[in-house]
């Protein structure tokens, strides 16, 4: 597998991450790779050759004001509601921009999906006589015997990865994260999108992009239902305590704020906290699988 994502903007569909191919549709032109080089670093203006620290100085830096204004802006916007002077500029290094063809999400030399699915890989790590595995439990439910106070008590060592502020009954104050709801929509046809995710650019349409799954398997095709597909619209909000987050939004505030449950976390000497939500950090996938065998190296 290998993770390919286009974008709808304006009424066309174009390939990302930003690369020769989406320069050039977009200008209507056929410039070389030294060519839209030169026209970027132009449209970049006063901050080419700087580094900055935020992700709107960023983001026009790497691309130029005009390709920000139409795939990254109005995204931004609707994924993270704040104001892109205030994100990190890590966010948008995230994206790669290429002077050549190549529209490869990602650079790794190595790409997959596990062969049968996430969940299948989930369900085969547990499936141990040593682990029982106890769903619906609520860590902070008292009246129940796995609780954060009993667990502490007896020293049972803990991997906690839920949100940090929460483990601490946010005491010093609520961390930002964005939540998605997802809207699903079956259509009538063997392919609705032709790939496996599509990004909406623009503020008119509500959601940031839609999954649509079967194309994360091409490899199964001859098995997939040839004239049905499900898709999932993500809707991009931020979490209220309770909803459960999936990204840190990690304004300075809140990386301030952060460091501070940090230091309360690492004063708890039986409990490892782990992923996204207990260390507050947009990892992707195969850093989540590196933190944690580090952690239990
Ligand atoms: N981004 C954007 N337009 C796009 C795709 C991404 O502006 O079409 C920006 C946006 O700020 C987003 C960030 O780049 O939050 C990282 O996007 P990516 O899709 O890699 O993140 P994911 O949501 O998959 O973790």
């Amino acid at each position: 597998y290998v993770h390919r994502v286009y974008a709808t903007h304006d009424g066309e569909v174009y390939p990302l991450p930003i690369n020769l191919g989406t320069i050039n549709q977009f200008f209507h032109a056929h410039y070389t790779p030294a060519e839209a080089q030169k026209l970027i670093a132009g449209q970049a203006g006063e901050l080419a050759g700087t580094d900055p620290a935020n992700l709107n100085d960023k983001g026009i830096q790497l691309i130029g004001r005009p390709l920000y204004e139409a795939f990254i802006k109005n995204y931004t916007g609707k994924q993270w509601q704040t104001d892109p002077a205030e994100l990190p500029a890590a966010i948008i290094k995230r994206l790669p921009v290429r002077f050549n063809y190549d529209n490869r999400y990602f650079k790794d030399t190595w790409e997959g999906l596990p062969a049968d699915g996430y969940t299948k890989w989930m369900e085969r790590m547990i499936d141990d006589p040593r682990i029982t595995v106890e769903l619906g439990v609520d860590f902070f439910d008292e009246s129940q015997p796995y609780n954060k106070t009993a667990l502490k008590a007896a020293g049972v060592p803990v991997v906690y990865t839920g949100p940090v502020d929460r483990y601490f009954d946010y005491e010093l104050g609520d961390l930002k994260w964005r939540t998605v709801d997802f809207k699903e929509v079956r259509y009538d046809e063997g392919d609705h999108f032709g790939c496996p995710v599509m990004n909406f650019s623009d503020a008119d349409v509500p959601y940031t992009r839609a999954i649509e799954f079967k194309n994360f398997n091409p490899e199964r095709h001859d098995s997939q239902n040839p004239n049905k597909t499900v898709v999932w619209e993500e809707y991009s909000r931020f979490a209220e305590r309770g909803d459960e987050p999936y990204y840190p939004v990690n304004t300075d505030a809140d990386k301030a704020l952060y460091a501070r449950y940090e230091a309360k976390a690492a004063a708890e000497p039986n409990t490892v906290f782990g992923g996204r939500l207990g260390t507050y950090k947009y990892y992707d996938m195969h850093q989540v699988i590196d933190t944690a065998l580090t952690a239990y190296e």
